[in-house]
């Protein structure tokens, strides 16, 4: 067992605006207690955060992130939220380069290492998400995916920045899918990205670094998956919009 701290993130993607946040967080609230030994981190829909900030205002072992951010501080970029919003709404954390941002979005690991910079300018802890398609994985790429995306974002931040990351390794094939990787596979992907996280921060960070699997957890899973050697939690997105869910989630491994 390692004592790197254990943290269980939701991530809603485009579900729950602010009244289904609401019912949520007090739902939560009621069956989820506060474990000493783990972190749990919800990511709502940007105009949802300000509700669930001030719904878990009691619950100091409740975290709350954003989605997404724009690359820039600000400017004319009608739609989108900068970091420093979300650090005044309230959120503490972030995810960057989630596999449906970099797909639908266009997010390019140069344009994610922007979004992390802006995430740690604005005093929050980025989770940087990796991952394979199953077409790299077919081919034998799983390396050399996550080596890239690692060191487009770890090549282009402030070493002095680098213990506040944490990671999401999501292979895209088991995003959404209903399609687990097995323990093993998550085990041998978490194995390659501390690895690279090591040849870009050195030994010790890489061995302090949370590494999250994300990819269809649900209760029936998590502990299979929390077994798994150099798994430090999960990222989860359909099993967590259910407060009864999330919860048994977040109180396994
Ligand atoms: C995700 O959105 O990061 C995710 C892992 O989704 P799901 O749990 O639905 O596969």
């Amino acid at each position: 067992m390692s004592d790197r701290r254990p943290l269980y993130a939701a991530n809603w993607k485009m579900y729950k605006g602010p009244s289904e946040t609401l019912d949520f967080a007090h739902r939560f609230i009621e069956l989820y207690a506060p474990h000493e030994d783990r972190d749990v981190l919800i990511c709502p829909p940007s105009v949802s955060l300000v509700d669930l900030v001030a719904a878990l205002g009691l619950r100091p072992d409740l975290g709350v992130g954003v989605q997404d951010v724009h690359q820039e501080v600000q400017g004319a970029h009608t739609g989108a939220i900068s970091a420093g919003m979300a650090a005044d709404a309230g959120a503490t954390w972030g995810l960057a380069g989630h596999s449906e941002r970099r797909r639908e979005f266009g997010d390019t690991d140069a344009l994610v290492a922007h979004k992390v910079a802006r995430l740690l300018e604005a005093d929050m802890r980025p989770v940087l998400c990796v991952g394979e398609t199953l077409e790299e994985r077919e081919a034998g790429e799983l390396t050399v995916v996550l080596a890239r995306q690692i060191a487009g974002v770890l090549g282009a931040i402030e070493s002095e920045q680098l213990p506040r990351l944490s990671y999401a390794y999501e292979p895209v094939w088991a995003i959404g899918t209903g399609r687990t990787a097995e323990p093993s596979d998550a085990a041998e992907a978490h194995a390659i990205v501390r690895a690279e996280i090591g040849r870009h921060a050195g030994e010790e960070l890489a061995s302090a670094a949370v590494i999250l699997y994300g990819g269809s957890v649900k209760p029936g899973n998590i502990e299979d998956l929390m077994a798994a050697e150099g798994v430090d939690g999960v990222l989860v997105g359909g099993a967590s919009l259910d407060p009864e869910s999330f919860s048994q989630i977040c109180s396994a491994g």
